[in-house]
């Protein structure tokens, strides 16, 4: 019996040493890594960061679309710490355009399908470091679930954000952009179709928050140059994809790279990717 209860003792003590020397692991980067404070000079490239959920709740889906609140924390904290500053993606424009320097080290936050997570654990970290970031918006779906996902089997059924959260975020100075009505795969619609998706949802936004909406997301990263061109047409001025890469004054900005975070990256990726 004696022997049992040792035994079992060594092994929560192994156990939770393992945890303390991984948890040591992922936090080490914050302090050993240090980058030299942002120069006097202008960014040539600058990456979009796409987040999709930020909750602890391992029920809301796995890690490819879901970072912790912890380890979103801990990448907000090294931006921080290492002079990185965010800008409203709307900027983008002017600085493609070459109408607009950006110093070194601007970086831009995203978040794609408006969950509700967004609201509680990613929006409360962006406050504590003063960073700002886009959240795009499936219209339809506000203040519902992601039933454009969940009935597809493509996700686990997660809150979306209601107004009331939208409004919040919105006078923080969090852009809020367009996901289309109903986020379809706008290439497998007809143009008239996605032309009233891509347009509607704009003015649905603008109706609610009494400001120009510029920024739009296409969902699933699907887009062609036919959409790109009704994107703009509908007056937006900038729009995102999927496609991986940083972002240039010779960018497309209706073709607008980003940086996948996933769940599983550690600080250690995490800091390789910028
Ligand atoms: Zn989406």
């Amino acid at each position: 019996m004696k022997l049992i209860r040792t035994a079992l003792l060594v092994l929560v003590l192994l156990v939770a040493a393992w945890f303390g020397v991984r948890y040591v692991w992922e936090i080490l980067p914050i302090y050993i890594y240090s980058e030299p404070q942002a120069e006097a000079t202008n960014a040539s490239q600058i990456p979009v960061l796409m987040y999709h959920k930020i909750s602890p709740d391992l029920k809301s889906g796995g890690l490819g679309m879901r970072v912790t609140p912890a380890r979103f924390n801990l990448q907000m904290q090294y931006l921080a710490k290492n002079g990185y500053h965010t800008v409203p993606l709307t900027e983008l424009t002017d600085f493609i355009k070459g109408n607009k320097t950006l110093p070194s080290k601007s970086i831009i936050i995203t978040f794609d399908d408006g969950y509700l997570d967004n609201y509680k654990y990613a929006f409360p970290i962006l406050k504590k470091y003063g960073f700002t970031a886009a959240v795009f918006v499936v219209t339809d779906y506000i203040g519902k679930t992601n039933e454009f996902d969940a009935a597809k089997k493509l996700q686990m059924v997660n809150q979306l954000l209601g107004w009331n959260e939208i409004d919040q975020m919105s006078d923080y100075g969090i852009t809020i952009g367009a996901h289309t009505l109903k986020h379809v795969s706008l290439t497998d619609i007809t143009l008239p179709e996605a032309r009233y998706e891509i347009e509607n949802c704009k003015l649905v936004l603008e109706e609610h928050l009494k400001t120009p909406i510029e920024a739009f997301a296409y969902p699933y990263g699907h887009y062609n140059s036919q959409l790109k061109e009704i994107v703009r047409k509908s007056g937006y001025t900038i729009a995102v994809t999927t496609d991986q890469g940083l972002v240039t004054p010779e960018s497309d900005p209706y073709a607008i790279k980003r940086v996948r975070i996933t769940g599983n990256y550690d600080l250690r990726k995490f800091i390789n990717e910028l």
